[in-house]
């Protein structure tokens, strides 16, 4: 076995292989529309085609593909091989320039939300030269965006890229105010942390639940939780190190800087964190990580789940975004400097993000609002549903100077004067950080912490780099007007602050008593479930900035609307019925026949004699037969909502059905048959319980 840098990347069409084996001239053509954005003409691309089928050959690969990610929240592909007919009967491999550039699958299957009646089904999908290309099994995969002909995204990377092209432009702008101009190009830069649980593969196929629907219907609370916190950074269980071992390497050579990795609270679940990249770059790495994660994971006789909530009861998982902007120059713009200047540039950045994430709240929490993760935000558990933003003691202290005119006790105690004056260092702080809330500043980065683990991080930071640059956009304008700059930079940053404040906690974000006050007084959004948070995809405010930048068209917007919604109501659908098969065909019938065992050995007993006691069988018999009864009956009302369901037709209709009619009965379902786990014999129970499931590896 090699050496890790000796095969970390090895799967990868990456700098250093382009470097090596493209003409000079095209790979600095190259390079720069990987840099900045510039349009690679065709004759270049034939010229990184052809390096790119060689290399791939080379490396075992026979097929390609344009890899890209449709609205369905995974990866989609679709493999040709390299093969072509050569004049003397054998065949040669090749790859065009065109082929490199452009596909075309067929986009008649993927969800599309009505743009499919309004345009040609036909989509074809274009090369992203900024994420490089790499070798999965035998096939070469050529990241991609995917549009429709008539130019209206299919995918969630092209209304990526497009929100990280309008921050670029409004960051440049600010940047140019303070008087940089060396810089080309600002990007943002996400490190998703990606937590997971893993279960017995044995078990897992002994529940209906986790393999139709990914996370557990049904069961009751085990004797042992996560009340001891004893899993944390706990040590590794064998299994599950020789499981990340080759999950790193098989990543390592995807060139995914995998990291870290712990186990995390809850029993069985543990943490992967790569170190960042580019958002566009960590985009397709957190879908291919979270796809050789479960891959691996069948290799070690486990499953990997990724849904926000497999267990009741227990920490549900999620995808910790840290993100940040930075310039070419290598400037991260989110870090405390040394002179005045870029201090006062820090503080203005911050205060952009402050107002972002205020006015846009409603885009954040849909932009991660699944069926899965209403069990997360919706739930009594970190993050909640409400948005609130951390920013540290150190920092808070400073905005409150600044917005009080009063002296700030690191200044030599005299009021400060932004832009002029020099700022106390701040000290990065790793310390004090604060767990539960869902938009924290951590040194020099935002942690949004809302993501579901088995999202996409694309919607996310395409709603976080959109009212980012929406919020640059607004200061720059008002700053090039000004008559002083550093007059105007001050009261700007102030006011900015004044105005959005109501956005910062620093208390317990899962405390009843924040979200009154977030609710009530501070007048902030809690929109618990994805019926409530989707609509706000549709209001004026939101529609106006997303299409003012060129991020989505309208008709992008009502489409990615029903099929969020859709899917919500979809997810849950399935969801019901499985539960109403489960009941029906094993739980109720588990409960009769235990129930029936305990009558008939009642009834031998009492043959011996009336004086031979059948208290327990008697009680139990009694309590379980009426549960059946229950469950029955609920089961019944289960399968009731969903034929409602099925005849509404209206796709807003529906999901506010499915969170007022069909998640109620199923909880209900699901009450009745957790009580009868727990009086029911385990050789009768027909599934693995929590307790297998959670301690099983
Ligand atoms: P933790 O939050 O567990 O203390 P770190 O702060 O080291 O861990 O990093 C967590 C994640 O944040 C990692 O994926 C890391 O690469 C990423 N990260 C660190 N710095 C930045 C940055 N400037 N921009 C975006 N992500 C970052
Ligand atoms: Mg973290």
């Amino acid at each position: 076995m090699s050496t890790v840098p000796e095969f970390f990347a090895s799967k990868v069409f990456d700098d250093k292989v382009m470097r090596a084996r493209l003409p000079e001239k095209v790979y600095r053509s190259l390079r720069k529309t990987i840099d900045n954005g510039e349009t690679l003409d065709l004759n270049l691309a034939n010229s990184v085609a052809e390096a790119m089928c060689a290399w791939a050959v080379e490396n075992g690969a026979t097929h390609f593909t344009h890899w890209f990610q449709p609205l369905t929240g995974i990866t989609a592909e679709k493999h040709d091989s390299f093969i072509n007919p050569a004049p003397d009967g054998r065949v040669i491999m090749e790859l065009t320039g065109k082929e490199l550039i452009k596909g075309e699958p067929d986009a008649s299957s993927f969800p599309s939300g009505g743009l499919r009646a309004t345009f040609e089904a036909r989509g074809y999908t274009a090369w992203d030269p900024s994420s490089y290309a790499f070798i999965k099994e035998k096939t070469l995969c050529i990241p991609t965006a995917f549009c429709s002909y008539g130019g209206e995204a299919l995918d969630k990377k092209t209304p990526l890229l497009r929100s990280m092209d309008a921050l670029n432009r409004q960051a440049l702008r600010i940047l140019k105010l303070f008087g940089n101009t060396e810089v080309k190009r600002v990007v943002t830069n996400v490190g998703p942390e990606q937590e997971y649980f893993l279960v017995d593969r044995e078990m897992y196929l002994k529940r209906k639940d986790l393999i139709y629907t990914g996370r557990t219907l049904f069961g009751a609370k085990p004797p042992k939780g996560q009340e001891l916190e004893d899993h944390y950074f706990g040590a590794i269980k064998p299994r599950v190190q020789a499981y990340m071992e080759e999950l790193n390497e098989e990543l390592w050579k995807l060139g995914i800087l995998a990291k870290t990795e712990h186990n995390e609270v809850a029993p069985a679940q543990h943490e992967l964190a790569p170190i960042y990249a580019t958002t566009n770059v960590a985009t397709d790495h957190n879908q291919l990580t979270m796809e050789i994660m479960k891959k691996v994971a069948r290799k070690h006789g486990l499953v990997c789940l990724l849904h926000e909530k497999p267990f009741a009861g227990v920490n549900g998982s999620g995808k910790h975004n840290n993100w940040s902007m930075s310039t070419d120059t290598g400037e991260n713009l989110l870090s405390p400097g040394e002179t005045p200047y870029e201090n006062a540039r820090f503080l203005l950045f911050l205060v952009a993000v402050v107002k972002a994430v205020d006015e846009y709240q409603d885009l954040l929490r849909l932009a991660v609002a699944t069926a899965g993760n209403d069990h997360r935000l919706g739930a009594n558990e970190a993050p909640p549903a409400v948005l609130s933003m951390f920013l540290g003691d150190e920092l808070a202290a400073v905005l409150d100077a600044v917005e009080t005119d009063s002296p700030y006790a690191g200044a030599e105690r005299k009021t400060l004067k932004l832009g002029v004056d020099s700022l106390p260092r701040f000290t990065r702080d790793t310390t004090d950080r604060n767990r539960t809330s869902p938009f924290a500043f951590t040194g020099n980065k935002f942690e949004f912490r809302m993501v579901g683990s088995s999202d996409s991080i694309a919607c996310a930071n395409i709603m976080i780099n959109a009212s980012v640059a929406e919020a640059l956009r607004q200061l720059a304008d008002d700053l090039e007007g000004a008559a002083d700059f550093d007059e105007r930079l001050h009261a700007l940053i102030k006011e900015t602050y004044i105005a959005h404040k109501r956005i910062i906690f620093n208390g317990n974000g899962y405390d009843d008593a924040w979200i009154k006050e977030a609710t009530e007084q501070r007048g902030l959004l809690n929109l618990r479930t994805v019926a409530d948070a989707l609509p706000r995809l549709l209001e004026q405010k939101n529609v106006e900035m997303l299409t003012s930048h060129g991020i989505f068209s309208e008709t992008e917007l009502k489409s990615r609307y029903e099929i969020q919604l859709e899917n919500y109501v979809r997810t849950v659908r399935i969801e019901a019925l499985t539960m109403a098969d489960m009941a029906r065909k094993e739980i109720i019938p588990a409960m009769a026949a235990f129930a029936a065992s305990l009558a008939e050995g009642a009834a031998k007993k009492l043959a011996v004699g009336t004086d031979v006691g059948c208290r327990y069988e008697t009680k139990l018999v009694k309590k379980l037969s009426c549960l059946t009864d229950t469950a029955d009956a609920a089961a019944e009302e289960v399968e009731k909502t969903v034929t409602t369901l099925d005849a509404l037709g209206d796709v807003t209709e529906e999901s506010r059905f499915v969170r007022d009619e069909v998640l109620p009965k199923m909880a209900a379902l699901r009450a009745v048959c957790d009580e009868a786990e727990t009086l029911t014999a385990a050789s009768y129970w027909p599934f693995p319980t929590y307790g297998d499931l959670l301690f099983g590896v």
